[in-house]
């Protein structure tokens, strides 16, 4: 009889393990200034930072993503108003990061002005990411503390993006390869961002 296993052990034990094992070991007296503390309640899907797992769930059900989005701006000392939920609705349902002249035309009911104010407040709660890449225009999405990790595609001429999920066995490849390097540095990653850039179809 062989004295090792004959089977290898499947890979989410070996990474519950290997997070539980992070957590009792790595766990700092403070935590670094850069992590910020996510809107938490009972029962929130949105998992802690604490043990260094990316955001993993994704808050499919739009009536979650509200609630999150609420708690996120509530901490903020904001309202979650009307326009609030109707920008967030838009971007949600486009799938794909959009300009604010993409924005404009699914938010009629809404003033140019306020748009601008309500991406602003989104965006410092949390809920919303401001992508500076690729064109003169912003591109405006969900965050990713909302759950759904990605990529981007970005075209260097029109200044399109698209999102991409990788494989996730090469996203936790792609994590455990930064967090060796990133211990070496002394950093504990609570996120990444990998982009790539070219140009698209129409721009080739
Ligand atoms: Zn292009
Ligand atoms: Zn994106």
């Amino acid at each position: 009889m062989p004295a090792w296993p004959t089977r290898r052990p499947d890979r989410s034990h070996r990474r519950a393990r290997r997070h539980g094992r992070g957590r009792s070991s790595h766990r700092p007296s403070r935590p670094p200034l850069w992590h910020s503390r996510p809107a938490t309640r009972p029962g929130s899907l949105v998992p802690s930072r604490r043990d260094g797992t990316l955001w993993r769930v994704s808050l499919t059900d739009r009536d979650d993503l509200h609630d999150e989005i609420l708690l996120r701006l509530e901490a903020k000392g904001r309202r979650f108003t009307s326009n609030h939920r109707l920008v967030i609705d838009v971007l949600a349902d486009a799938g794909r990061p959009l300009t604010i002249p993409e924005i404009l035309p699914r938010t009629p009911q809404v003033p140019q002005s306020s748009v601008y104010r309500t991406l602003t407040v989104l965006e410092e709660a949390g809920a919303v990411s401001r992508l500076t890449m690729g064109s003169n225009h912003a591109h405006f999405e969900l965050s990713e503390q909302l759950g759904h990790h990605h990529h981007h595609l970005v075209c260097r001429a029109c200044g399109s993006i698209v999102d991409i999920d990788l494989d996730p066995e090469i996203e936790q490849a792609v994590e455990a390869e930064l967090n060796r390097s990133a211990l070496i540095h002394g950093l504990r990653i609570d996120e990444h961002s990998i982009d790539a850039f070219g140009y698209c179809a129409h721009c080739s």
